[in-house]
């Protein structure tokens, strides 16, 4: 048995293929968005990740990229697109196997059960090395590295940089971050997270103004992200 993410926004294949994955006896959890599959995918650990392509809010290559900065979990992309060039790019972009439009979930099972075979992956991994591009985050020894160089951070800033990286992609509030790295609530404290924020960027070698891996969302909060150079 494995636990499988299944990443698919369409009902009509969704449902039979959480079925008959279910009656394959894996435990099998589902979402429907690219963004909800990304947080699912990291929050819940599955043992694999079964992705759509096709999604309504993000290119299923796009969060592809995404999870790989930041996970090793096995991925079997199902594509409606039967063309070599894309296979190939999927494959290169870091996923373990596709499969193409339709396919039963026997067909899917069989694929899953041979990856897994592979060997241990998963991002239960011993290595908890966050990679977002050129930015490698070593909550162990809690050092960071940006193309190879080490940064130097003091704690706060190497909790804010883990804490966004932990959330890779999405927006974050001032107040979640006051919440979960400075563990105090929000009450208009939040030149803090600005101050330590501009600290962080002058580190990573960037600014507000020219930013790379900090976006900074104007009255929202800020989103780290893989710069496009970085790929
Ligand atoms: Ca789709």
């Amino acid at each position: 048995m494995a636990r499988l993410l299944l990443i698919e926004d369409d009902l009509t294949i969704r449902t039979p293929l959480v079925r008959g994955l279910r009656e394959r006896g894996h435990a099998v959890a589902a979402a429907s968005t690219a963004m909800t599959g990304l947080r699912d995918a990291l929050d819940d650990r599955p043992d694999l990740v079964v992705l759509d392509l096709g999604l309504p809010d993000l290119d299923g290559r796009e969060l592809l990229r995404m999870l790989r900065a930041v996970s090793a979990v096995p991925v079997i992309v199902a594509t409606a697109r039967d063309d070599e060039t894309e296979i190939v790019r999927v494959l290169d972009a870091g996923a373990d196997d596709y499969v193409v439009k339709p396919f039963t979930a026997a067909q899917l099972d069989a694929r899953v059960r041979a990856v897994l075979r592979r060997g241990p992956g998963g991002i239960a991994d011993a290595d908890p090395t966050m990679v977002i591009g050129g930015l490698r985050i070593d909550p162990r020894s809690r050092q960071v590295s940006l193309d190879g160089e080490p940064v130097e951070l003091t704690p706060r800033e190497f909790d804010l940089l883990r804490h966004l990286a932990t959330r890779v992609g999405e927006v974050v509030t001032k107040r979640e971050l006051l919440t979960e790295v400075w563990q105090i609530p929000y009450g208009g404290a939040d030149k803090t997270v600005d101050v330590h924020l501009s600290w962080l960027r002058r580190k990573l070698g960037e600014s507000a103004q020219q930013p790379r891996y900090l976006h900074t969302v104007r009255g929202v909060g800020v989103r780290l992200v893989v710069p496009e150079a970085a790929g």
